[in-house]
């Protein structure tokens, strides 16, 4: 069978690297990834560096042509004013952002990222022509209540619910579980499966099956180089990873997302 979309993997650095590091690690990736003829076309790589090291990330990116995309962690959903410590998303398509993660777990925790903010926050990247990464998934009360494919599947329809069905093919949902979350314990693929599956389905009813096929769902919870080959071959709801700790060495990175390119086309 054959995959329709193309696969992608990001890594979330969230709050490493300053902006020598951030660099050398895309010089080296970039070797690596060219080293070994790496099909961009077959699979997507992207980081999402901190806000500080953007730029630098974008001048080497831009004067370099390595084919490799960024983003950015989170969004202010107000454009410009007395938001004292926030960036905009026209700031962010500025430096050639492509994505923006909104409503990871991290953000949900430790800021007052509710909801109604969610939808805003994706409604600006939208409107400054960059997609919107958006992070879904249940706690461990949650799945030990049975309700993990509601609890995750509601999230999505709280924030794209009133999208028009263009706003949202352009949409990423990252299934994240929070206690795969930077654990070392990952979702059995039969679990990863079927919440990716009730996602799609969720577009399909919500908007029909052409933007149903069009999102990208991602799984984000501890993948590293040993179990993303079984994930993404049993998941042919998965498009790709969003990937924390391993995207920060360069060679754990480098192997997730050879893997992806390769399984890439097809599924079991
Ligand atoms: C994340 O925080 O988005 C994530 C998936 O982290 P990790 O890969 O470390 O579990």
């Amino acid at each position: 069978m054959k995959r329709r979309r193309t696969a992608i993997v990001a890594g979330n650095w969230k709050m490493n690297f300053d902006h020598l590091e951030a660099t050398l690690f895309v010089q080296k990736l970039a070797w690596m990834l060219k080293d070994v003829h790496f099909d961009f076309k077959k699979c997507e790589v992207a980081i999402m560096p901190s806000f500080t090291s953007l730029r630098s990330v974008q001048v080497l990116i831009e004067s370099e042509n390595i084919p490799i995309k960024y983003g950015a962690q989170t969004v202010s959903v107000t454009s410009q004013g007395a938001f004292t410590g926030d960036v905009s998303a026209d700031m962010l398509a500025a430096l050639g952002c492509s994505y923006v993660i909104v409503g990871h777990s991290e953000r949900r925790k430790y800021h007052p990222e509710n909801d109604a903010n969610l939808v805003d926050q994706v409604r600006a990247v939208l409107a400054a022509g960059m997609k919107p990464v958006l992070c879904v998934g249940e706690s461990l009360s949650e799945r030990r209540e049975g309700i993990e494919l509601e609890f995750a599947v509601g999230q999505v329809n709280e924030v794209a619910r009133d999208l028009s069905s263009e706003e949202a093919s352009q949409m990423l949902v990252a299934y994240e579980p929070l206690w795969a979350i930077g654990t070392g314990m990952t979702a059995t693929s039969t679990s990863a499966q079927e919440a990716c599956k009730a996602i799609r389905e969720y577009f399909d009813n919500t908007y029909g099956g052409e933007t149903a096929e069009k999102i990208k769902v991602l799984y984000g919870g501890s993948v590293n180089s040993s179990n993303a080959a079984q994930l993404l071959s049993d998941c042919a709801d998965m498009d790709g990873f969003l990937v924390g700790g391993a995207s920060l060495d360069v060679e754990e990175f480098a192997s997730i997302v050879r893997i992806t390119q390769k399984l890439a086309g097809s599924f079991r």
